[in-house]
């Protein structure tokens, strides 16, 4: 669950009483987690201060401090929740504006927790510290060996798809930022990664990924499809159906594929609802982009259950 898209009816979950899930309608036995922000949105740089983060809703920003974001993590009740962190720590940031983003996160840690303050559900941290292998490492000291932690989640939105990405400068912010902590909780990042990063994150020690990769794809009128020999390559076919050359083509999107889209349309109706802008054209394409990634990680659970290594 994504905070901007319900932070203007906090107050209104918090009147309900009875949960954000509930609110939502989300059925009781799934385990909900609530993150303060969106996966796919933006966060542009320099909104961000000593008190607050910057989150960003479609009718603009709203600075969320910690006081607020733990009365949110009590009222919308989730299983588990994820500190705040300053994120704003781009790649020409420097060594102040860094130093300045971890003292940020560490209080805004140090406050959430603070002595006779009750938060409800499991805590996941966050991790920041930019590209910076030195600031990495002192943010994951300073509020990851902090008892009671759940979880971790590491923040990365600058090495999403879509970015130039370095492998090795990802492997080595990795280790600066695990090699002090335990190695035995779960690790999290959020964000849009295709079947090839995602390979890449999970063989550095990634265990948990969000699905907005899979509604990323279908929001720009793409469908993915894994190869037949992944993980063994990493292979995988992204096919635009934005494209005029299937306005004529009656076959199934994916032959083989046994998700409800692929079992009842065709790739010419799937060219016509997007060329006409219907909101079913994405709906249609969340579907089969959501099978095949679910698909796609049982792929590689199954490989490693195997030994067979990924
Ligand atoms: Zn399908």
């Amino acid at each position: 669950m994504t905070l901007p898209s319900l932070v203007t009816q906090a107050k209104i979950i918090e009147k309900f009483g009875k949960g954000a899930p509930k609110f939502c309608g989300i059925p009781a036995s799934s385990a909900i987690h609530l993150t303060p922000f969106d996966p796919l949105g933006k966060l542009p740089g320099g909104y961000n201060d000593s008190k607050s983060v910057a989150i960003w809703t479609p009718n603009g920003k709203v600075s969320l401090d910690v006081k607020t974001w733990r009365s949110i993590i009590n009222s919308f009740g989730c299983e588990s929740f994820e500190t705040l962190v300053d994120y704003d720590t781009p790649r020409d940031a420097g060594q102040k504006k860094l130093l300045k983003a971890v003292e940020r996160t560490r209080t805004f840690h140090e406050q959430l927790f603070q002595q006779d303050e009750k938060v409800k559900g499991e805590r996941i941290v966050t991790l920041g510290g930019g590209f910076s292998k030195y600031h990495r490492r002192k943010c994951a000291m300073e509020v990851g060996l902090a008892e009671e932690t759940s979880a971790y989640s590491v923040e990365f939105r600058e090495f999403s798809e879509g970015k130039e990405v370095d492998e090795k400068e990802i492997v080595e912010l990795l280790e600066e930022t695990f090699s002090p902590l335990p190695p035995t909780k779960l690790r999290y990042i959020a964000g849009p990664f295709n079947p090839k990063t995602i390979l890449f994150l999970i063989k550095n020690g990634i265990d948990l990924f969000d699905s907005s990769f899979p509604v990323k794809l279908a929001d720009e009128g793409h469908a993915f499809c894994l190869a037949d020999d992944y993980p063994t390559s990493s292979n995988f076919e992204i096919v635009d159906f934005n494209n005029q050359k299937f306005a004529d083509d009656f076959t199934t999107p994916f032959a083989g594929c046994e998700c409800y889209t692929c079992k009842k349309y065709t790739k010419g109706y799937l060219q016509h609802l997007l060329n006409t802008h219907e909101l079913l054209a994405s709906i249609l394409l969340v579907i089969h982009n959501i099978t095949e990634y679910d698909r796609m990680f049982k792929l590689i659970r199954k490989s490693l259950e195997n030994s067979e290594g990924i």
